[in-house]
C-alpha cells in the first residue's frame, strides 16, 4: 500500500480539520428489488446526499466521495449483449468509465443543491479516474468476481466462452467472472489533492476505478476488470493522508455471526482482533468481506479510524458514534 504522509491527528470530535473518505455503497443507488431507472437512481442519490450535505455543511474541510456501481454496469453489459449484432460491444473498462460519469455527474448535482441549501456552497467535482494495477496481478489469470446478471441458457454461456469470458455456476444459474486485481495506486491522486485544497468535494475511484495497466512499452492501457471499490477506497484515504474513511452500506456495521440468534454487532475494534475475526471466516465473501479488508488496510496504513456504518445514519457515522469503528492496536 502506498506511503502514507499524516496530516493531523484527532480520532472523533470535531470534524472541522478533517479530512475524510466516504465510500457510499451500490445499495446507496440503487435499493434492493428496484430496477434502477434513471429517476429511482436520481432519487435515491438526492437522498444520500441530503444527510451528508448535512454534515459537510457542519464544517468538514475536505471530504472524497467515492462509490459503488455494481448494478449500473451489469445493465450496461447486458445492453453490450441484447445490442451486438447493431452496436459493437465495449469492453469493461470503458463500462466503469461511463458509470463514474453518470453516477458523478448525478452525485455533484444532487450534493450541490444540498449544500448551497445549507448556505454552505462547494463546487463538487466527478473525476473520470484511473486506478492502476498490475499487468501480473495473479488475478488476471483467475476471474473470480460475478459481474452482470445470471443468464440460465447454457448455449448463451458456451457462445460467449468462446469469446474469451470466464462464468461461474451460481444457484440460480452462471454469472460472467472477471478478474479483480489488487489497487496499487490512484492515478488522478495529484489532481485530487489540488481540487480539495481548492475547497471542491471530490467524487473519486468510483465503481474501484477505472483499471489501468502500464503495458511493457512503457504506456497506459484500460484493462478488463473489476477493483473492489471499498479497496479502492481505502487506497485513496491513504494515499490522501485521510484522517477517517468511511464505508457507507445498507446495515449498521459489522456482525459476529451475522443473521444468526448469536448475531453481536461490532462497535470499537482494534484492527489486529478483526483481522482475527475475519481470518476465520466471519464475514461474508464479496460484501462484508472486502469492507473489513479496507478497513484494516487504511488504519494498518496509519490511518486514525476506519467505520462501516449505515447510510441512514451518515451523520454520527462521520463523526465516528456509530457503527463499527476499525482503530489502530493500542499497546
Ligand atoms: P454495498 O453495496 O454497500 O457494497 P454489500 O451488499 O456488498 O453492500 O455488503 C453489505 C452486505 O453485507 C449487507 O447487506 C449484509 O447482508 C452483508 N453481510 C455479510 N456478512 C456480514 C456481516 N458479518 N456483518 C454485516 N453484514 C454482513
Ligand atoms: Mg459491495
Amino acid at each position: 500500500m502506498a506511503a502514507r504522509t499524516r496530516r493531523s491527528g484527532g480520532s472523533g470530535g470535531s470534524l472541522g480539520s478533517e479530512r475524510v473518505v466516504v465510500a457510499l455503497g451500490g445499495n446507496a443507488i440503487v435499493p434492493a428489488g428496484r430496477t434502477g431507472t434513471a429517476d429511482e437512481q436520481t432519487a435515491s442519490i438526492a437522498a444520500a446526499m441530503a444527510g451528508l450535505a448535512g454534515v459537510i455543511a457542519g464544517g468538514v474541510r475536505q471530504v472524497v466521495l467515492t462509490h459503488g456501481n455494481g448494478p449500473q454496469v451489469g445493465n450496461l453489459l447486458l445492453k453490450n449483449e441484447l445490442a451486438r449484432d447493431v452496436v459493437p460491444p465495449v469492453p469493461l473498462d470503458w463500462c466503469v468509465a461511463q458509470t463514474q460519469a453518470t453516477i458523478g455527474f448525478t452525485l455533484a448535482n444532487a450534493l450541490g443543491d444540498e449544500l448551497a441549501g445549507h448556505g454552505a456552497p462547494r463546487t463538487v467535482v466527478p473525476l473520470v479516474s484511473r486506478v492502476l494495477v498490475a499487468a501480473d496481478d495473479p488475478a488476471f489469470s483467475a476471474p473470480t468476481k460475478p459481474v452482470g446478471p445470471r443468464i440460465t441458457d447454457e448455449a448463451e454461456v458456451e457462445r460467449r466462452r468462446r469469446t474469451g469470458q470466464t462464468f461461474a455456476a451460481t444457484a440460480a444459474g452462471w454469472r460472467r467472472t472477471v478478474p479483480s486485481p489488487t489497487p496499487l495506486a490512484s492515478l488522478e491522486l495529484e489532481v485530487i489533492r489540488d481540487l480539495l485544497d481548492g475547497g471542491a468535494v471530490v467524487v473519486a475511484n468510483g465503481g474501484g476505478g477505472v483499471p489501468t495497466v502500464r503495458g511493457d512499452d512503457g504506456r497506459l492501457r484500460g484493462v478488463e476488470a473489476v477493483i473492489d471499490k471499498d479497496l479502492a477506497g481505502a487506497l485513496l484515504a491513504t494515499e490522501l493522508g485521510a484522517d477517517r474513511f468511511v464505508i457507507l452500506t445498507d446495515v449498521r456495521g459489522v456482525a459476529v455471526g451475522y443473521g444468526t440468534p448469536e448475531e453481536r454487532w461490532l462497535g470499537e475494534v482494534p484492527v489486529a482482533e478483526l483481522r482475527a475475526l475475519a481470518a476465520s471466516g466471519a464475514f461474508g465473501v464479496g460484501s462484508m468481506g472486502p469492507k473489513v479488508e479496507a478497513a484494516c488496510r487504511f488504519v494498518e496504513a496509519g490511518g486514525d479510524s476506519a467505520v462501516i456504518a449505515s447510510l441512514d445514519e451518515v451523520g454520527p457515522a462521520l463523526e465516528g458514534r456509530v457503527g463499527t469503528r476499525v482503530v489502530g492496536d493500542r499497546p
